[in-house]
Protein backbone atom coordinates (compact mmCIF):
# COMPACT_ATOMS: atom_id res chain seq x y z
CA UNK A 1 0.00 0.00 0.00
CA UNK A 2 1.76 3.13 -0.86
CA UNK A 3 1.29 6.46 0.79
CA UNK A 4 -1.47 9.12 -0.26
CA UNK A 5 1.80 11.81 -0.02
CA UNK A 6 3.74 9.72 -2.99
CA UNK A 7 0.67 9.17 -4.52
CA UNK A 8 0.22 13.08 -5.22
CA UNK A 9 3.79 13.62 -5.92
CA UNK A 10 3.96 11.66 -8.88
CA UNK A 11 0.61 13.21 -9.80
CA UNK A 12 1.42 16.69 -9.86
CA UNK A 13 4.56 15.64 -11.93
CA UNK A 14 2.14 13.93 -14.24
CA UNK A 15 0.44 17.17 -14.69
CA UNK A 16 3.17 19.24 -15.75
CA UNK A 17 3.89 16.99 -18.50
CA UNK A 18 0.79 15.82 -19.42
CA UNK A 19 -1.25 18.14 -22.53
CA UNK A 20 -4.41 17.47 -23.95
CA UNK A 21 -3.93 14.91 -27.18
CA UNK A 22 -6.01 16.48 -28.95
CA UNK A 23 -4.34 20.61 -28.93
CA UNK A 24 -1.49 19.72 -26.42
CA UNK A 25 -3.00 22.44 -24.02
CA UNK A 26 -2.44 22.15 -20.28
CA UNK A 27 -4.63 20.19 -17.93
CA UNK A 28 -5.77 21.61 -14.37
CA UNK A 29 -6.67 18.95 -11.37
CA UNK A 30 -10.21 18.93 -10.71
CA UNK A 31 -11.74 16.48 -8.15
CA UNK A 32 -10.94 13.07 -9.65
CA UNK A 33 -10.15 14.05 -13.23
CA UNK A 34 -8.01 16.05 -15.35
CA UNK A 35 -10.06 19.05 -17.27
CA UNK A 36 -8.22 20.47 -20.31
CA UNK A 37 -7.89 24.44 -19.76
CA UNK A 38 -8.70 25.10 -23.52
CA UNK A 39 -11.21 22.55 -24.73
CA UNK A 40 -13.01 21.83 -21.45
CA UNK A 41 -12.55 18.00 -22.13
CA UNK A 42 -12.60 15.93 -18.72
CA UNK A 43 -10.23 13.10 -18.28
CA UNK A 44 -10.68 10.47 -15.66
CA UNK A 45 -8.62 9.83 -12.92
CA UNK A 46 -8.62 5.95 -11.79
CA UNK A 47 -6.33 4.38 -9.34
CA UNK A 48 -4.26 7.91 -9.48
CA UNK A 49 -3.46 7.28 -13.18
CA UNK A 50 -4.86 9.76 -15.53
CA UNK A 51 -6.49 8.25 -18.09
CA UNK A 52 -5.85 9.99 -21.58
CA UNK A 53 -8.22 8.93 -24.24
CA UNK A 54 -10.35 10.72 -25.61
CA UNK A 55 -13.38 8.20 -25.93
CA UNK A 56 -12.83 7.71 -22.37
CA UNK A 57 -13.04 11.52 -21.80
CA UNK A 58 -15.99 13.84 -21.33
CA UNK A 59 -17.48 16.43 -23.43
CA UNK A 60 -17.92 20.03 -21.89
CA UNK A 61 -21.44 20.86 -21.76
CA UNK A 62 -22.94 22.12 -24.65
CA UNK A 63 -20.49 20.25 -26.89
CA UNK A 64 -21.59 17.57 -28.52
CA UNK A 65 -18.69 15.95 -30.54
CA UNK A 66 -14.87 16.17 -30.13
CA UNK A 67 -14.79 17.61 -33.65
CA UNK A 68 -16.82 20.86 -32.29
CA UNK A 69 -13.87 21.49 -29.30
CA UNK A 70 -11.39 24.48 -29.76
CA UNK A 71 -8.35 22.26 -29.16
CA UNK A 72 -9.71 19.72 -32.07
CA UNK A 73 -10.11 23.03 -34.77
CA UNK A 74 -7.18 25.11 -33.71
CA UNK A 75 -4.78 22.10 -32.99
CA UNK A 76 -3.44 19.44 -35.51
CA UNK A 77 -5.95 18.49 -37.98
CA UNK A 78 -6.95 15.23 -37.76
ZN1 LIG B 1 -8.07 20.29 -25.08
Amino acid sequence: MAAQGDLLMVEERLLKILRCPLGKAKLREEKDSLVCERCGLRYPIRDGIPVMLIHEATLPAGVKEVKDLPCQKGGEKA
